[in-house]
């Protein structure tokens, strides 16, 4: 039988990040002499924090540059299990806690654990962009739950609880939100938690927030699993490391899975992350404070531009903007921003239900956003003809 070099069913289901699309367009144009303002990517421009650099260096230096235990350094969990006492004041016991490469690595070991084929997760619309992929890699089926922009993008548990179905194996959480920037409260995630489906939260933007604290799934119930990781609020996504909480009777099949999936994170970077989680309070709040002027700056400006903005962002860095009256379709009005305006933003077809938006980050400095706000200005009257502006 001669070899079959076709790809799997569930790989060419795998779509396109479409955000990286554009990023990637842009550092073409880059290359080419242009000065592009980026507004299209979810990463933060500070650099990682100077003691968590220091840390990093000194793991170097000494040779902790090997293999580390399957489920992460021993006082890295502990530190994380310590997280959550301070931060939310609920106990974690380490042995919960698994150091995971990046946040996208415990979702990739959550798919493996839960689904078999065919089965289905539920996930929130719109919502980020990898969620749908990460099921279909792992050969599963992604079904949605709408969320309303007037409603501030809120979780109904009742409309999550009509998308069930008898093949639904796990609930996808994300608060704050990817692309909403939308924050839930701890009596919708208690609600969420009661409907007898596991609950995976994505905390990743958890830190991030301007108001109110966004509550962990964990207040809710233990029983559940919780992503999160350092790339975000610590500006550290390249290092690629993160951290799952579960129920301590799944520890024992992530481990296997971990072993043998990726036998553990990166160790120089878990010592990075335990300087992070134990020395690097006052950089985050101060990340934190420049990206509240950012998000000011950049919601200002684009109501002042003609923007739709129905809920404000209440976490993560990211405006979604209804953009329908310039072009209905996304993709096209991203990519024409992109070639004549020169800002990179974020068609909102990646995030399903946000066909006619745009996603904006604030993650850029501020004269970078000033700057993308005076270019739209300039290329607006030109965005469809005899559009007079
Ligand atoms: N979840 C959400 C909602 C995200 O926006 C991202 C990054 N864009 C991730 C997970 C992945 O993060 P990590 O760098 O920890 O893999």
């Amino acid at each position: 039988m001669p070899p079959d070099f076709r790809i799997s069913r569930s790989a060419a289901a795998v779509a396109p990040f479409l955000a990286m699309d554009i990023l990637e367009r842009a550092q073409e144009l880059e290359r080419e002499g242009a000065d592009i303002v980026h507004l299209e990517v979810g990463e933060p421009d500070f650099d990682t924090p100077a003691c968590v650099q220091r840390a990093a260096e000194a793991a170097i230096r000494e040779g902790r540059t090997h293999y580390t235990h399957s489920l992460g350094l021993w006082e890295l969990r502990e530190a994380v299990a310590q997280h959550y006492h301070t931060e939310y004041g609920v106990r974690v016991e380490p042995e919960r806690v698994l150091i995971t490469t990046g946040t996208s690595g415990g979702l990739a070991l959550l798919m493996a654990l839960l689904l078999d084929p065919g089965d289905a997760v539920l996930l929130p619309d719109p919502g980020y962009a990898c969620y749908p992929n990460f099921v279909r890699a792992f050969h599963g089926e992604p079904l949605r739950f709408p969320t309303i922009a007037a409603d501030g993008y809120r979780y109904d548990p009742a409309a999550v609880h009509a998308a069930l179905t008898p093949r639904t194996r796990a609930l996808i959480v994300n608060s704050p939100s990817n692309p909403t920037a939308a924050v839930q409260d701890l009596s919708t995630l208690e609600a969420l938690a009661g409907l007898g489906v596991p609950v995976i939260s994505d905390e990743i933007y958890h830190g991030l927030t301007y108001g109110s604290c966004a509550p962990s799934m964990l207040q809710a119930t233990d029983r559940c699993f919780v992503l999160d990781g350092f790339s975000k609020r610590y500006a550290m996504t390249g290092w690629r490391i993160g951290w799952l909480v579960a129920p301590r009777e799944y520890v024992p099949a992530l481990q296997r899975l971990q072993q043998n999936l990726f036998i553990c994170a990166g160790s120089v970077a878990q010592y990075a992350g335990l300087a992070a989680l134990r020395e690097a309070g006052d950089d985050v709040q101060a990340m934190r404070a420049e990206y509240a002027l950012r998000r000011d700056v950049l919601l200002r400006g684009l109501r002042d531009l003609g923007f739709g903005i129905p809920a404000e962002p209440r976490g993560a860095y990211y405006v979604l903007a209804d953009a329908r009256h310039l072009d209905g379709d996304s993709v096209r009005l991203a990519r024409r921003i992109l070639e004549e305006a020169r800002v990179g933003v974020g068609p909102g077809r990646d995030f399903g239900a946000a066909e006619g938006y745009l996603r904006f980050s604030f993650a850029s400095a501020r004269d970078r956003i000033e700057e993308g706000l005076r270019r739209l200005r300039d290329w607006l009257p030109h965005a469809h003809p005899g559009m007079d502006r």
